[in-house]
């Protein structure tokens, strides 16, 4: 596994790929008018939305730019803050419109627009240099605000199935007899380019100060891997994965209770990230209340909220239970595969995936939904998940 590095890019290619690419491609300035040289003195960025925590835990925005595909060993030297404003402190109209963040979006589009335009860098008078924004990734409680948006993941208006509310950017559908069922990664029915736009554009706000920035493109918005993934269906699958390891791998079949089980499973965790080279101390410890499960809150086990911890989480039980011959293990140990296999796939890959990357990464992501389709499907799974951790 590999979580930083650095690629040499032309930026000309990166022009020339998302013209070919990317919905927004064809009609940016960058490849309507620019000199062969400036292209390649194009820097894209990317602006990133997050949601901290301030002073006594209250929510905070975090808004920073970076460099397209650009890390360095440590985040404060390839991330640049843009600001941070606390979620009390934002105003909103009567019709919901977030006044604040449409207040500084107006801002910062002032100041992307004049970096965009050759000759106006600071630092080297007379070259080509400029910043151009290609991609904004974020947290969807404030991206949805971001764009004043319509619907978008966190708002599903209605679970009808043939309604096109499932999604912000596209008529997909949850209805297998359709055309546009949202998990055909082979046909995608539901990628129309032109009607993609329209749905996208159909979503955001009218009045938006974004839609004055030269080449900007609602479909630059995407999806925070972090968020989607590691704090989504990763945080759901991995407490369930090391409590069925701690109920039914021979390993445990000693232990007096959960607890002790979970303990020795942390050993074994730690043990894990010795081999690897991973930091042990993104999981201290493993319990009941840390899965989240208590007697009060009676909810489903659940990973940590840190996002990085779920990942090595789930690729410790990936490892784990490789080559497993367990039954009850089964389902577990292919999750965690699927989930650390599309993960490193997306984690290795350039700007853009191969042909050879974007399958591999639509079969495990494939491999990733059936099972946990099936693990929901099963009707009676919660009912019972709850006995068992009750009678514990
Ligand atoms: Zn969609």
């Amino acid at each position: 596994m590999k979580y930083q590095k650095s690629r040499s890019t032309s930026w000309s290619e990166f022009w020339q790929r998302a013209e070919q690419h990317e919905l927004w491609g064809p009609n940016h300035p960058v490849n309507r008018r620019m000199t062969p040289s400036q292209k390649g003195h194009a820097v894209p960025i990317a602006i990133h939305g997050d949601e901290g925590q301030g002073k006594k835990q209250r929510s905070l925005m975090v808004l920073s730019w970076s460099i397209v595909n650009h890390r360095k060993r440590h985040i404060l030297l390839y991330k640049y803050p843009i600001t941070t404003i606390r979620s009390i402190n934002m105003a909103f109209s009567s019709e919901g419109v977030n006044l604040t963040l449409m207040a500084l979006q107006k801002a910062l589009v002032e100041n992307l627009q004049f970096a965009a335009e050759p000759n106006n860098c600071p630092l080297a008078p007379g070259k080509d240099f400029t910043l151009q924004l290609a991609i904004a990734k974020g947290d969807w409680k404030f991206q949805a605000s971001w764009l004043n948006e319509v619907r978008s993941y966190a708002n599903h208006p209605s679970t009808s199935a043939d309604r096109p509310v499932f999604c912000r950017r596209c008529l997909c559908t949850a209805n297998v007899n359709s055309n546009k069922h949202w998990l055909d990664m082979k046909d995608r029915g539901w990628f129309e380019p032109a009607e993609v736009s329209d749905v996208l554009d159909g979503n955001i706000g009218r009045a938006l100060p974004l839609r004055s920035l030269s080449g900007w493109h609602a479909d630059m918005a995407a999806a925070d891997t972090l968020h989607s993934l590691w704090l989504g269906c990763a945080k759901d699958a991995i407490g369930s994965a090391l409590m069925d390891i701690c109920e039914f791998h021979e390993a445990f079949s000693s232990c007096t209770g959960w607890d002790e089980a979970l303990s020795q499973l942390c050993c074994e965790f730690h043990s894990w990230c010795d081999e690897t080279g991973m930091e042990k101390h993104n999981c201290d410890e493993l319990n009941l209340t840390k899965l989240g499960v208590n007697s009060i809150t009676f909810d489903f086990p659940s990973g940590t909220s840190k996002g990085f911890t779920n990942r090595l989480l789930l690729a410790f039980v990936a490892k784990f239970l490789q080559g497993t011959t367990n039954d009850k293990l089964k389902v577990p140990a292919v999750l965690a595969w699927a989930v650390t296999d599309y993960a490193n796939v997306l984690e290795n890959a350039g700007i853009w995936l191969t042909e050879a990357e974007a399958l591999h990464a639509a079969d495990s992501r494939w491999l990733m939904h059936i099972v946990i389709w099936r693990c929901l499907s099963s009707d009676k799974s919660y009912r019972i998940s709850r006995t068992r951790y009750v009678n514990d």
